[in-house]
């Protein structure tokens, strides 16, 4: 197996390229050899925290040099999307203040929870301060018709020293429950999110590789994109996840290295 012959590298980025706040092992060295080689790089993550600006500089902190313009998120896309579907909106957003904030700087008004049945979206993701009243009010919302977005529906959030804590998932699962209600997704394993990132890019599906921790999420949404599709197994994030899904399996990033061949090398 040799991953030379494909130009463009999708990664996912927790659990991937950093575990809570620490690069993962490999990480650095495989950045600098792709981009010693030309390929591009795009990271691609449903996180709901930050957006590219933000998480750029995160990286950078802990010495992995990824630019804003090769980050997507959802987070930067959920207002861009309601503008595409509504224009400038009534929103519910369960989720950070800066999620809040993010919606705001896209023209949407973001609602009171008192003022919940006036909304025309609830945006959720993972919220540190989810519960039972932002619940409520996200599902009364939904009763009176707003459309249910969810970020993204990860479960578990990998973080330092094989640890996790609650991503978005089991907040969005709540309000879906308590509002009967399925919730339309914006990032991983939706095809768009997989799409937008191939055009940014300007490459085919099948000149691209997508690496990440996550079967449900990175695995079979980038197949179903029809991408080549590498997991990473060291953070664990799905303890019974089906490693068959991908077409290669690694520990980790540093194990990839072996997987590119000796021509080229500069
Ligand atoms: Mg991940």
């Amino acid at each position: 197996m040799d991953l030379s012959s494909y130009t463009a590298f999708l990664f996912d980025l927790d659990g991937c390229l950093r575990y809570g706040l620490e690069p993962a092992p490999g990480a650095t060295l495989l950045l600098q050899r792709l981009r010693s080689r030309g390929k591009s790089i795009m990271v691609l993550t449903n996180t709901s925290a930050k957006g590219a600006e933000g998480l750029s500089e995160e990286l950078r902190g802990i010495g992995l040099e990824v630019p804003p313009a090769e980050i997507q998120t959802t987070f930067d896309a959920a207002g861009e999307y309601l503008r595409y579907r509504f224009g400038p909106t009534t929103v519910l957003c369960i989720g950070t203040p800066a999620l809040h904030e993010r919606l705001r700087r896209e023209g949407h008004q973001v609602l009171p929870l008192a003022r919940c049945r006036e909304a025309k979206a609830v945006v959720v993701g993972r919220d540190q301060e989810f519960n039972i009243d932002r619940m409520v009010a996200a599902a009364k919302a939904i009763d009176e018709g707003a459309a249910f977005i969810a970020l993204n529906r990860d479960v578990r959030l990998p973080i330092e020293g094989g640890d996790y804590t609650a991503a978005a998932g089991p907040m969005v699962a709540a309000i879906g429950t308590l509002a009967y209600k399925e919730p339309e997704v914006l990032g991983k394993p939706s095809p768009a999110f997989f799409e937008l990132a191939l055009r940014r890019l300007g490459v085919a599906p099948q000149e691209a590789v997508m690496i990440g921790d996550n079967v449900e999420t990175d695995i079979k949404g980038g197949k179903a994109a029809g991408l080549f599709t590498i997991l990473i197994t060291e953070s664990n994030v799905k303890p019974t996840a089906d490693h068959s899904q991908a077409d290669l399996v690694v520990y980790n990033l540093a194990a990839l290295l072996t997987y590119f061949g000796h021509g080229s090398r500069r």
